[in-house]
């Protein structure tokens, strides 16, 4: 008989994460056919062509540079204010709406998406997200007893499918004091999707008429991991000059993450803001999420903090990080593009691809055709209804081979 001593709440299965899964057998199959004939498309981070990690040296002199002491000491709970300046530049540069901006330092992204799955929704409660996801919302919802359900990203004409936010959003505010929406954009994973200036007015107009009408609030969850590789400025940060005026029960809470933005992946480093047109709800949300702060892993990285404050502080040294940023960008770019043209070239079906370090390939059976391109040596992501192909982790050429592999592999299965 199995023994089991772990809280009933805190069962989980033991199944290895399935990226890192992935991973593994592509690792494996390098060591015995050599790491030339595989294509390693599974991991999300920026990789050089040879597999290796790229790594921004200008921001890895800034951290390395520190006082000793910069790195080592704690960090004040909430984050160094420096940072949480930087952090609020970093976030909106020429697009800052008015209104109440607060923010609070937290380990990434994930713990951005922690302090609001825990701090707005009630026990048992269900956020929602798209139906192509990044798989820890579901993760992080079950783990503090709350659910997940999603919406149809795309229509059938591959645009927004404004319909389906709305009914999901209607759904769950008919039972709901508090509606948590969380929308990764723009270069949204895994699809590479960015949400259009006028599709994002088309969703804050029906949340503002959700809130307004119907006693509600609406918590819009904005993760925006991908940020600096969604294009210029205007194209990545337009839509944040939207969050200006809203009701007071809308409120926007913005995920922003040094991880891809810096290659500071394992340095744990990011902020949660909010913007809101009430200062109470502004003030509110700072102390609970400092509580949280406090609660769940004291403080953050100081050292990662301090390189943020470092850098947007010093324009010289701002600029050279954007340069080296433009390169990542470009490699990044160029990669994709080529599997698009491909994909276009061989007749492979793809979700529309704007920016950022995913490709979505939908098809029946992923695990099959999964399985199926092993055979090849090509390793992507398997998910619910298609494929995560992480073109940034893969040379230009592989890009290139991936997609005829991936067309001839669904069209066998
Ligand atoms: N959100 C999305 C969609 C992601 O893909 C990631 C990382 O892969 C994150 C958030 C957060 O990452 P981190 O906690 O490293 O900042």
């Amino acid at each position: 008989m199995s023994v089991s001593v772990v809280a009933p709440h805190s069962k989980r299965p033991a199944e290895e994460d399935k990226v890192f899964a992935a991973n593994r057998k592509a690792q494996e199959a390098a060591k015995k056919v050599g790491a030339d004939q595989v294509i390693n498309s599974t991991i999300g981070a920026l990789l050089e062509d040879d597999g290796s990690l790229s790594i921004m040296q200008t921001a890895m002199e800034a951290f390395k540079n520190l006082p000793d002491a910069e790195i080592a000491a704690y960090a004040p709970i909430a984050g160094l204010p420096e940072f949480l300046e930087a952090a609020k530049t970093a976030v909106f540069r020429d697009y800052r709406p008015k209104g109440h901006i607060r923010g609070v330092a937290t380990p990434g992204g994930t713990g951005g998406i922690r302090h609001a799955v825990w701090n707005y929704m009630e026990p048992g409660e269900t956020l929602l997200t798209s139906d192509w996801f990044w798989a820890p919302y579901r993760t992080i919802a079950e783990e503090h007893g709350r659910k997940m359900t999603t919406f149809t990203l795309f229509d059938e004409k591959k645009a927004f499918n404004l319909a389906s936010f709305k009914e999901k959003v209607q759904e769950l505010a008919d039972h709901q004091e508090r509606v948590l929406v969380v929308l990764n954009t723009p270069a949204h994973n895994p699809t590479g999707y960015s949400l259009t200036d006028e599709e994002w007015q088309q969703v804050l107009t029906f949340l503002s008429n959700v809130v307004e009408h119907q006693s509600k609030k609406v918590i819009l969850y904005v993760d925006i991991a991908y940020i600096d590789f969604a294009g210029d400025m205007k194209t990545s940060r337009g839509f944040m000059k939207q969050f200006e005026n809203l009701p007071q029960n809308l409120l926007i809470l913005i995920g922003y993450s040094m991880s891809k933005a810096f290659t500071f992946y394992g340095l744990r480093s990011g902020a949660l803001l909010c913007v809101s047109s009430s200062e109470e709800v502004a003030d509110e949300f700072e102390s609970t999420a400092a509580f949280s702060n406090r609660a769940v892993w004291s403080n953050g990285t100081r050292g990662a903090q301090r390189v943020l404050a470092k850098v947007y502080g010093d324009p010289a040294l701002l600029e050279k990080v954007e340069a080296e940023r433009a390169g990542f960008s470009k490699l990044m770019f160029d990669r994709a593009r080529a599997f698009v043209d491909e994909a276009a070239e061989v007749g492979l079906n793809i979700f529309p691809y704007r920016a950022g370090f995913f490709i979505t390939i939908p098809c029946e059976n992923p695990a099959k055709v999964s399985e199926e391109l092993t055979k090849d040596y090509l390793f992507l992501l398997p998910m619910a209804k298609g494929l995560r192909f992480a073109a940034c982790a893969v040379s230009v050429e592989k890009c290139r081979q991936s997609a005829r592999l991936i067309k001839k592999a669904i069209d066998k299965v």
